[in-house]
């Protein structure tokens, strides 16, 4: 990740024709849904005299390039023209310290869909060299044309991993939502998953947490739960993933506190 400061200026005697903060917000959402900022992440707006600076973070250093530009932003940034808002002016400050690197591959062979309450990352990982892939590298998959799917699925997954942390109120439910193959939670991860293999033309697997289990003896025993076939890998895979079922297209572990 890097981060980036985007700067807005209000042209003198300007009469906008709606509210400049609301169309600077609705142009920074659009370019979020379309890959080019990190969603959930700290982002600082800080009013100057003409107008705002924003600080955020992006996926890479070229992430904002106006050639990435969907018809969306195009609308927004029409509209910031119609406040008298110029395009902002872009400026890259570096890479985000302790941030994942971004995939290096000419081509993944598979990609991982996994996020959870603490990552400020984007939540695809490449299957080969663990980088983190940005969306903007596959077609849009949401039905409107953007990435928002698989944003809305992210910060679904963070909620529910955020109240089974937190262990008060919906703790149950939250661990359920997380952890079973028929979840809504997981059927929405592996839809999203099915409209990202479907630009991708990759496997792009679903990760499964599995946290409660008494020991790992019986854990490796654990048939697939979607389908009921054998998904125990000979050995680790990234050092994280104890299963793979290329059928159901999960991933799991074998449960943390087993012993
Ligand atoms: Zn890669
Ligand atoms: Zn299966």
């Amino acid at each position: 990740m890097h981060a980036a400061e985007l700067c807005f200026r209000l042209k003198p005697r300007a009469k906008p024709t709606e509210e400049p903060t609301r169309a600077i917000h609705d142009f920074l959402w659009s370019l979020e849904r379309n890959g080019q900022l990190v969603p959930d992440t700290t982002r600082i707006d800080v009013e100057t005299r003409n107008g705002c600076r924003v600080f955020a973070l992006i996926p890479e250093s070229t992430s904002l390039r106006r050639s990435r530009f969907d018809r969306h932003v195009h609308e927004v940034l029409q509209r910031l023209e119609d406040c008298g808002i110029d395009p902002p002016a872009i400026r890259v400050l570096g890479r985000a310290p302790d941030s994942d690197p971004v995939c290096a591959c000419m081509r993944s062979t598979s990609l991982i869909l996994r996020t959870d309450f603490l990552s400020g990352e984007l939540p695809l990982t490449c299957g080969q060299c663990r980088g983190i892939v940005p969306f903007y590298r596959f077609d849009p998959t949401s039905e409107c044309a953007t990435y928002e799917d698989i944003i809305f699925w992210m910060y679904q997954y963070r909620a529910f991993d955020s109240i089974w942390i937190a262990s008060r109120g919906g703790e149950k439910l939250a661990y359920r939502e997380l952890t079973r193959h028929d979840s809504e939670l997981t059927k929405d991860g592996l839809e999203v998953c099915g409209a990202i293999e479907k630009h991708t033309r990759r496997p792009v697997y679903y990760y499964l947490l599995r946290f409660h289990g008494r020991f790992v003896a019986a854990e490796r025993k654990r048939p697939c739960p979607s389908c009921g076939g054998a998904w125990l890998l000979k050995r680790r895979w990234h050092g994280k993933y104890d299963f793979r079922c290329r059928r159901c297209r999960l991933v799991s572990n074998i449960a943390c506190e087993a012993v």
